[in-house]
């Protein structure tokens, strides 16, 4: 069971190396490296994530946001591919097994544009992984959470399904959005999660997970939201984090659950966390 957050939670004022007893205090055991700006991490750092993973803390990384394995641009591509062979060997070096990754996107949003855009990703990923020792290190592709962006459920399903290495990151906040508020109840989150289920059975066993609430409109995501807040229509904030725990619990799911909820993810991921362990 793991819960966690996102990079250093803004309501955490101190070192880096405090932060995780800092989250243990809460029962938090997770921690989402963001490589926003690349896959670096200093020396300093590296030290202390090695030592909290013997300390009983679970480190995933969170690929740049400039990976684009789905752009039209070949150079975007190519240098993609390079990052995630860096990463990949970065993640090796400090024991993690889990990259996350945006799908990206800048083929046309037409059936036919997204079908070239996930053709082409499913084969940078085949190949750079063919090139290199992956490890024990499993790549996650991300649903995305504009209607434009690449990485729909049934998108995420078929890179994971034609990819060996890839494995579901299933952003439940993403997919209420980009599905213009989709999950309405506990039956459909449980619905979508079985047919991941289904369609890659092996790989379900380690499906992650973001899970927050989000703002969205006509077009997906416009802003997560942070723990407990409204949209601004007044209305409570889904996709609903019980009904999410809930479902984890009914379909004996093992959760490596991972909040983003804005400036409160660590709230987000206690409550969850503690939901969880009561019920
Ligand atoms: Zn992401």
């Amino acid at each position: 069971m793991v819960f966690g957050v996102a990079g250093v939670p803004t309501n955490y004022k101190g070192k880096f190396a405090g932060v995780f007893p800092w989250l243990k205090d809460m029962g938090l055991n997770g921690f989402e490296i963001q490589c926003t700006y690349g896959f670096k991490i200093s020396e300093d750092r590296q030290e202390i994530i090695k030592k909290m993973q013997n300390e009983g803390f679970y480190f995933s990384m969170h690929a740049p946001y400039y990976i684009n394995l789905g752009s039209l641009n070949n150079a975007v591509v190519g240098r993609s591919k390079s990052n995630m062979k860096e990463g990949i060997e970065l993640a090796k070096s400090l024991g993690i097994n889990r990259i996350i990754f945006h799908p990206g996107g800048g083929h046309d949003n037409t059936e036919e544009g997204r079908i070239r855009a996930i053709n082409q990703l499913v084969d940078a990923v085949n190949e750079f992984t063919s090139e290199i020792d992956m490890g024990d290190v499993r790549l996650y592709p991300e649903i995305g959470g504009k209607t434009a962006s690449l990485g729909s459920l049934d998108e995420i399903i078929e890179i994971c399904k034609r990819c060996k290495f890839c494995y579901p990151c299933i952003d439940i906040a993403h997919l209420h959005a980009r599905e213009i508020g989709s999950i309405t109840t506990k039956e459909v989150l449980k619905e979508k999660l079985t047919k991941i289920k289904n369609a890659i059975p092996e790989k379900f066993k380690y499906i992650h997970f973001h899970a927050y609430t989000i703002n969205y409109g006509d077009k997906g995501e416009i802003k997560h939201l942070k723990h407990g807040e409204n949209m601004p229509d007044g209305s409570a904030g889904m996709p609903n984090l019980d009904d999410f725990v809930a479902v984890l619990k009914e379909m004996n799911i093992e959760p490596w659950v991972v909040s983003e909820a804005l400036d409160t993810q660590e709230l987000s991921a206690k409550y969850m966390r503690d939901l969880y362990v009561k019920s």
